[in-house]
C-alpha cells in the first residue's frame, strides 16, 4: 500500500511539471504556433513519465493519463489534444501493453465529446473550469475504462476492488481541478501584468495630453495674430506672402504635434522587428517635447547612426518616454535632459540623463519595483514597466545617480 502511495506522489510530481513551464509558455501566447508546440511537448513529456511508471492494482494500471488530456482539451486547442492522444496511443504501444487499437477506440469517444464541447467550457469562469476538469477527467476515465473492458469482455476486472479504484479516480479528478486551478491563476497574473502596460500608457498618453494643448495654443495664437495684420488691405504682396508661409508652417507644426500624439495613443499592434534606435530616440524626443516646455526643460541629443536593438518598437517607446518623464519630472525647476546613443564594442549605450534631483543609493534600489513613487499623484509604476520591456529586449539598465546632482539611466543593449 504504501508503494502504492510513493507511485502516486511520483505520478502528481510528473503531472505537476508542466505548470513550472506554464508561465514562460503564455510570454508566446501571440504566436499560436509556438504556444501549441511548447504545450505539446511540456504535457507529451509529462504524459510519457506519467504513463511509465503507472500504479497496479488488482490487475488494472492506472496514470494520470487523463488529467494531461483534460488540461489539454480546456487550454491547448484541438491540434494539441489530438497530437496527444496519438502520442498517447504510441507510448501505450511502446510500453508493450495490449489491445492498443481497442483502447485507442475506447478513449476516442471522449476525445471528440470534450473537443466538441471546448468552446462551452473556454468562456467560462475560472471556478467552473476547475469543476468541469474534475468532471472531465472523471468521465473520461469511466467511459474508457468500461468501452475498454466491456469490448474485452472483462468488465468485473474492474468490480475486483471498485472502492480503490474510485479512489484514484477521485485522486485524479482533485488533482486535475488544483491543475486547472493553478493554470488559471497563472493566466490571471499574465493578464494583470498586460493591463498595467496598458494602463501605465493610458496614464503617459493622459499626462502628456495637456502640455500637448498648451503647445497647440503657440501656433494658434501667432496664426490668429497673422490673420488678423492680413486683413489689413494696404499690406504689399511681398509682405502678404511671407505671413501667409508663416501661417502655413505654424499650422504644419501643430499638425505634427497631433499627430505625434496621436500615434503614441494608438493601440500598439506588438510585432518584434530591428528597431533603428535613433530614429526612436528622434521620436521620444518629439513627443517630450511639448511635456519638456511646459516645465522648462530643455532636451539635447546627441546621437550615433546605424544603433539597433530587437523587439517591439512600440513597447519601446513607451518605456522611453516613461524614463524620460520621470526625468522631466525630476526637475521641478527647469533643467536639461540629454539623450546620448554611443556605439561601444560589445552593443549600443542609450544614456537619458538630468540635471535633477538625484536619488539616493537606497532609492536607487528600489527603482522598478512596483507601486514606489515619491510623487503626489506618481503611481510608482511606470520604471517597473520600463524595466520589463528593457529586459525583454535583452537589455541591460544601470542607474547612477547623486542627490542634487542628477541622475543617468544607462541603457545597454547587447550586439
Ligand atoms: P512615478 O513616476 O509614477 O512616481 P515611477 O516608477 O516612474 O513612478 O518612478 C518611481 C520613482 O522613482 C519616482 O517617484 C521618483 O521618486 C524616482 N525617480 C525615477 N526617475 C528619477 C530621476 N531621473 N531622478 C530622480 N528620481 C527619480
Ligand atoms: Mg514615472
Amino acid at each position: 500500500m504504501l508503494n502504492d502511495y510513493k507511485d502516486f506522489l511520483l505520478n502528481m510530481f510528473f503531472v505537476a511539471s508542466p505548470l513550472v513551464f506554464y508561465p514562460y509558455i503564455l510570454k508566446t501566447k501571440n504566436k499560436p504556433l509556438l504556444y501549441g508546440l511548447f504545450l505539446y511537448l511540456v504535457l507529451a513529456v509529462s504524459l510519457i513519465c506519467t504513463m511509465s511508471f503507472s500504479v497496479q492494482i488488482e490487475g488494472l494500471s492506472y496514470d494520470f493519463r487523463s488529467v494531461l488530456l483534460t488540461v489539454s482539451f480546456i487550454y491547448a486547442g484541438p491540434f494539441v489534444s489530438l497530437l496527444l492522444y496519438f502520442t498517447l496511443i504510441v507510448c501505450r504501444f511502446a510500453l508493450g501493453n495490449p489491445n492498443n487499437l481497442l483502447y485507442a477506440v475506447s478513449l476516442l469517444p471522449s476525445v471528440i465529446l470534450f473537443l466538441l464541447l471546448r468552446k462551452h467550457y473556454a468562456s467560462v469562469s475560472a471556478k467552473r473550469k476547475t469543476f468541469s476538469a474534475a468532471l472531465i477527467c472523471t468521465f473520461i476515465k469511466f467511459l474508457t475504462i468500461f468501452a475498454y473492458l466491456g469490448f474485452l469482455g472483462d468488465l468485473v476486472l474492474w468490480f475486483k476492488s471498485p472502492l480503490d479504484t474510485l479512489g484514484t479516480y477521485l485522486v485524479q479528478a482533485l488533482t486535475a481541478a488544483a491543475f486547472v486551478c493553478l493554470m488559471e491563476l497563472a493566466n490571471k497574473y499574465f493578464v494583470m501584468q498586460e493591463e498595467i502596460v496598458a494602463s501605465e500608457k493610458m496614464k503617459i498618453v493622459s499626462d502628456i495630453a495637456a502640455s500637448v494643448a498648451h503647445e497647440i495654443r503657440n501656433p494658434l495664437t501667432s496664426v490668429r495674430g497673422f490673420i488678423q495684420l492680413l486683413g489689413n488691405g494696404d499690406l504689399p504682396l511681398q509682405r502678404r506672402e511671407y505671413y501667409r508661409n508663416i501661417c502655413l508652417d505654424e499650422l504644419d507644426r501643430a499638425q505634427n504635434i497631433i499627430s505625434d500624439y496621436l500615434t503614441l495613443a494608438k493601440p500598439d499592434p506588438e510585432v518584434v522587428e530591428r528597431i533603428d534606435l535613433k530614429e526612436e530616440v528622434e521620436y521620444v524626443s518629439q513627443i517630450l517635447l511639448a511635456y519638456a516646455n511646459y516645465n522648462n526643460v530643455v532636451i539635447q541629443t546627441q546621437l550615433c547612426d546605424e544603433a539597433y536593438a530587437e523587439g517591439d518598437r512600440h513597447k519601446l517607446r513607451q518605456a522611453l518616454i516613461n524614463i524620460g518623464k520621470n526625468v522631466i519630472e525630476a526637475m521641478p525647476g527647469g533643467g536639461q535632459l540629454l539623450f546620448a546613443l554611443k556605439k561601444t564594442n560589445g552593443g549600443v549605450v542609450l544614456t537619458v540623463s538630468d540635471t535633477g534631483v538625484g536619488m539616493t543609493p537606497e532609492q536607487i534600489s528600489r527603482l522598478g519595483t512596483p507601486y514606489y513613487s515619491t510623487k503626489e499623484k506618481g503611481t510608482g509604476l511606470g520604471t517597473m514597466v520600463s524595466f520589463g520591456i528593457i529586459k525583454k529586449m535583452h537589455g541591460k539598465i544601470e542607474i547612477k545617480s547623486e542627490l542634487g546632482v542628477g541622475t543617468e539611466y544607462h541603457i545597454i543593449f547587447a550586439a
